[in-house]
């Protein structure tokens, strides 16, 4: 089991939350041999710290002509470093920049980059807990971005490359991600990665089935944990067994 803090967004990572985080999970009983607190052999486990490994990526990328630079103004982009979901996932890119000429420059800072995706592919998976699952690319999904102009690498490129530095064999993890997996499946790809197993669980909802999320104000594992409620009574209100 492995613990990687993936605090790539300046705006909503800090190292209170992290700390903060570990300290609920370890609460609810759940352990890992590697992580940012006890280290381990493919570390550092925090991806802010692993900048270079992102670079490299982007580099292989861009020769291998996956990539290219994306001008388009989007208040959307501002969300490509965090996990999306079935509420905020990104609308079809429609390809704007796509034939723009060819621009030359050793590091991706100052602009967009999107990875192009092959249109009309059909994207499989044999979802370990949602059995198979598929899309075609450029349909339920367009070119995403893999870098920000800010220099900050996207969600799906920094998680890919670091899923494979990791050796990650199993990922578990919220059925809202299913798509980005197909996402990650044409960058692993394109790297010469192997993908590991994916087991994507059901999102455990609220009483009126929004998805339970800080940005609403949904119950959280400390709040649980001081209104007076045991581990136990966690786990069995989350449906685990
Ligand atoms: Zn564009």
């Amino acid at each position: 089991m492995i613990l990687r803090n993936e605090d790539l967004d300046p705006q909503r990572s800090r190292a209170e939350f992290a700390r903060a985080m570990m300290e609920d999970l370890r609460w609810l009983g759940i352990h890992w041999t590697e992580g940012p607190d006890c280290g381990g052999p493919y570390g550092p486990y925090v991806q802010s710290e692993r900048g270079a490994h992102y670079l490299e990526a982007w580099r292989r990328l861009r020769e291998g002509g996956f990539l290219y630079p994306c001008i388009c103004s989007r208040k959307d982009l501002a969300q490509a470093a965090s996990a999306p979901n079935d509420a905020d996932d990104e609308p079809v890119y429609p390809g704007t920049c796509r034939e723009r000429k060819h621009v030359d420059c050793a590091d991706p800072a100052g602009l967009n980059w999107r990875f192009r995706v092959p249109d009309g592919e059909p994207i499989e998976l044999l979802d370990l807990n949602l059995g198979r699952q598929r899309y075609v690319a450029g349909r339920d999904f367009g070119d995403f971005l893999v870098w920000r102009r800010d220099d900050v690498p996207a969600y799906q490129l920094a998680v890919v490359v670091d899923d494979a530095a990791m050796r990650i064999t199993e990922v578990v993890r919220g059925a809202d991600l299913l798509k980005s997996t197909a996402r990650q499946l044409l960058l692993m790809r394109a790297l010469d990665d192997t993908a590991p197993d994916y087991f994507h669980c059901e999102l455990v909802r609220d009483t009126a089935g929004m998805r339970l999320a800080k940005r609403h104000d949904a119950l959280s594992i400390r709040h649980l944990r001081e209104s007076g409620l045991t581990a136990e009574n966690v786990l069995e209100m989350a449906g685990c067994p």
